[in-house]
């Protein structure tokens, strides 16, 4: 499945992050596979249209969608020529499907700052920089080769197309600037050098580590989203939400209201972190559970049936599909049949985010 790997300066938070994050009970009891690897933790997208199904279905449970976050050491400065974990690090980071940075916002006199003082600003620079010192170093490793492919083969037109895009793209790093692709910079088919897993070209997402007290300052927030824009920024308090994570939902929601706040970082953290993958889900309902299935934007229905089994893309002969809306507007399965507002889609369709679906299928 997609990952995301939290990396960051030490002592901003980031373990206390994880924690928070591998702490979520509900999600382990339904993914065992949660605790197989020390550094992944898995974490549920929240999905309010899950909680209205099981209802409607009368469903003994609720499976969300979910999303991997890695736990990469800390990044110092000088991680690129081998610094601190350096390239062990590098490594894993470099098998993530996107990077979430931590930075850390919040004063407290007895964690000290690698750098001396809180500048968020500047940790952003300085990890943004260790990126992009290691992807000059992977392209310098890699233009020999790529020089000698094109030479070797003067006709093959993609050889000197991903000669000149890892040409292009290393001009642009050497000017201090990641390949982001939010902001790619015009001209270089990044897609052409994706052997490479060049870090700067992953999507991207900020976390800012906040204290308590901070977290509803719109000024603070405006001031910090606009370091990183494009990019998402999601505000938290890690600490608290280690504590968040240990209470249950009713506690949990009567804390975050007293913080006025209506939703818990972490589940923020998931909702942006599915988006910023390009992933939609699909839903089915039964008496058994309610589910949300992860599959890649643009996904055909097939496809769609390959996430529940193998067996079900193999066997695909249709989905028989309605809209989240409009069953919840009909309020039973049977009415919206009845609306004439059931779909019998074929092979060749493309699910739509909420399609709440059925298989038909050979085995
Ligand atoms: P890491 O090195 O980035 O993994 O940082 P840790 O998660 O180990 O945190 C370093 C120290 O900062 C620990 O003592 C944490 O308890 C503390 N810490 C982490 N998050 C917060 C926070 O939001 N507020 C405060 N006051 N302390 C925090």
């Amino acid at each position: 499945s997609l990952s995301i790997g939290i990396v960051g300066l030490p002592n901003v938070g980031k373990s206390t992050l994880f924690n928070a994050l591998t702490k979520n009970d509900a999600l382990a009891a339904n993914y065992p596979f949660a605790t197989i690897e020390p550094n992944v933790g898995v974490v549920g997208v929240p999905d309010s249209r899950l909680d209205k199904l099981a209802a409607m279905f009368e469903s003994a449970k609720v499976v969300p969608a979910t999303v991997d976050f890695v736990d990469i050491a800390g990044i110092v400065r000088g991680a690129s020529e081998g610094e601190g974990l350096g390239n062990q690090f590098l490594a894993n980071i470099r098998e993530c499907d996107a990077i979430c940075q931590v930075i850390r916002v919040f004063n407290d006199p007895d964690v000290t700052h690698v750098d001396g003082d809180i500048e968020p600003s500047r940790d952003i620079e300085t990890i943004n920089t260790e990126l992009i010192l290691a992807d000059l170093q992977t392209l310098d490793k890699a233009l020999p080769r790529l020089e000698r492919d094109a030479k070797r083969n003067a006709k093959d037109k993609t050889a000197q197309e991903v000669l000149a895009a890892a040409r292009s793209a290393r001009d642009v790093l050497d000017q201090g600037v990641g390949l982001s692709v939010g902001a790619a910079p015009a001209g270089i088919d990044l897609a052409l050098l994706r052997e490479l897993n060049l870090l700067t070209v992953k999507p991207f997402i900020y976390v800012f580590n906040v204290d308590t007290d901070e977290l509803g300052d719109p000024g603070l927030r405006a001031k910090l989203s606009e370091l990183v824009a494009p990019a998402e920024a999601i505000f938290l308090d890690a600490k608290i939400e280690s504590e968040l994570a240990e209470l249950d939902d009713a506690e949990a929601a009567e804390l975050l209201e007293s913080m006025g706040q209506t939703e818990s970082g972490l589940a923020q953290l998931a909702r942006v972190g599915f988006a910023t993958l390009g992933l939609q889900t699909f839903l089915t309902a039964g008496p058994k559970e309610a589910r949300a299935w992860t599959i890649k934007k643009g996904a055909t229905a097939p496809e769609a049936a390959g996430a529940i089994h193998t067996d079900f893309q193999r066997g695909f002969i249709k989905a028989e599909v309605v809209s989240y809306d409009d069953l919840v507007e009909a309020g039973s399965m049977q009415a919206v049949k009845a609306a004439g507002k059931a779909r019998m889609e074929g092979k060749d369709y493309v699910m739509a985010d909420g399609d709440v679906v059925e298989f038909r299928f050979n085995v």
